[in-house]
């Protein structure tokens, strides 16, 4: 019952950006932050259950994605459409991972340049819950050797994942690698600018299964170094070797889900902060309660914004005659108006004052 709400209300708020609304006024999301190589498409392909995020070396998100998820009841073969695309119902996912690059291309060029226009991506799926992602371009300290990236990356980058963060009414989705110290994530420095108290952020700490050996994460997923309200939870994506001996999403799941249930140290703590099933799931509570938080104020702004506007149509005058009489003069005056411009201006008389 609560899916089937919460996708109403995301389809809401999804039609609402659709007529550009965002522009205007800020609507609920979530955003993902954090460094590059933190683990960010992993965990975005974690939730979504599909491999279908471009990979590689540097900055491969290079425009905002959008990722709209839409959870399908039956198990039917999961598809995509890009709004960039009309019309073409995607049901490869490795053309899906192609023609993302494709449309990075087309936008920020070939070489590596980073452009804030996103890719809208929507995915239909028994794999994914009913959420709108964004993921951002990592926070990048160096550019790519060869690459358009200016020398200013760092500034560009962070100031990217900025606008979209500052926003109040956005969910921030941070994720923290494991294996460094939690104070040095650029990710988490940024949420606690802009999130000083920890209300909209939710921590996510990949990597717990490479971090030194005779450490673990049970500090910083019960929030005693870095409080966050909306907690964080822990989770195990593929390593490197994984994908490159093809290993699935689902079936890393199932090894997630193995590796805490039986690790020394995990499967004896809350499981209410361990694993990918549970951070969709807490996000689509976090998702829920949120729009439903906002609506009433959001409602309020569209109405003073709309009066603003038939404010400005007053102003404007009149509208044009509809009724078939006054329509055939207007059009008619319009018609010998332009015969007459037309005639002097063939014959030099053009009085250019007069029109
Ligand atoms: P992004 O740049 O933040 O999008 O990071 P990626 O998701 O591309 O991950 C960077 C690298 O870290 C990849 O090689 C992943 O396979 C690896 N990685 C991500 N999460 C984990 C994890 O939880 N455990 C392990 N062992 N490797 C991970
Ligand atoms: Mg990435």
């Amino acid at each position: 019952l609560l899916y089937h709400q919460l996708r109403k209300l995301i389809s809401i708020v999804d039609e609402l950006r659709d007529v550009g609304l965002q522009q205007y006024i800020n609507l609920p999301r979530i955003a993902v932050l954090g460094t590059q190589s933190s683990g960010k498409s992993s965990v975005l392909e974690s939730i979504v259950g599909l491999d279908f995020l471009p990979r590689g070396d540097g900055v491969v998100t290079r425009r905002p994605l959008e990722l709209r998820l839409n959870h399908q009841l039956d198990d039917v073969k999961p598809w995509a459409v890009f709004e960039e695309i009309p019309g073409k119902k995607f049901f490869d996912f490795q053309e899906v991972r192609k023609n993302i690059e494709i449309l990075t291309d087309k936008v920020a060029g070939a070489k590596k340049g980073i452009v804030d226009k996103p890719i809208i991506l929507n995915i239909f799926s028994h794999t994914c819950p009913d959420l709108t992602l964004i993921d951002l371009p990592g926070i990048t300290r160096i550019p790519l050797a060869g690459s358009d990236q200016p020398n200013n990356i760092e500034q560009i980058t962070r100031s990217m994942a900025n606008r979209y963060v500052s926003d109040p009414r956005t969910i921030i989705l941070c994720v923290i690698p494991a294996n460094a110290d939690m104070t040095t994530s650029d990710g988490l420095q940024m949420a606690r600018e802009l999130d000083p108290k920890g209300l909209r952020t939710l921590g996510v700490i990949t990597k717990i299964d490479i971090m030194d050996k005779g450490t673990n994460a049970k500090r910083m997923l019960s929030g005693q170094d870095v409080p966050l309200r909306l907690g964080y939870v822990g989770v195990k994506n593929r390593s490197q070797q994984d994908i490159i001996d093809n290993m699935s999403v689902r079936d890393a799941i199932e090894r997630e889900k193995l590796y805490f249930a039986t690790h020394p140290v995990y499967s004896t703590m809350p499981q209410n902060m361990l694993g990918t099933d549970l951070l969709s799931s807490k996000l689509s509570k976090v998702m829920f309660t949120h729009i439903k938080h906002n609506l009433p104020e959001i409602t309020k702004e569209i109405r003073e914004k709309a009066k603003e506007i038939e404010e400005r149509l007053r102003d404007l005058g009149p509208p044009l005659p509809a009724e078939g009489n006054e329509k055939m003069h207007l059009l008619w005056n319009m018609i010998t108006d332009f015969v007459t411009i037309y005639k002097n201006t063939i014959t030099g008389k053009f009085d250019s004052k007069r029109y």
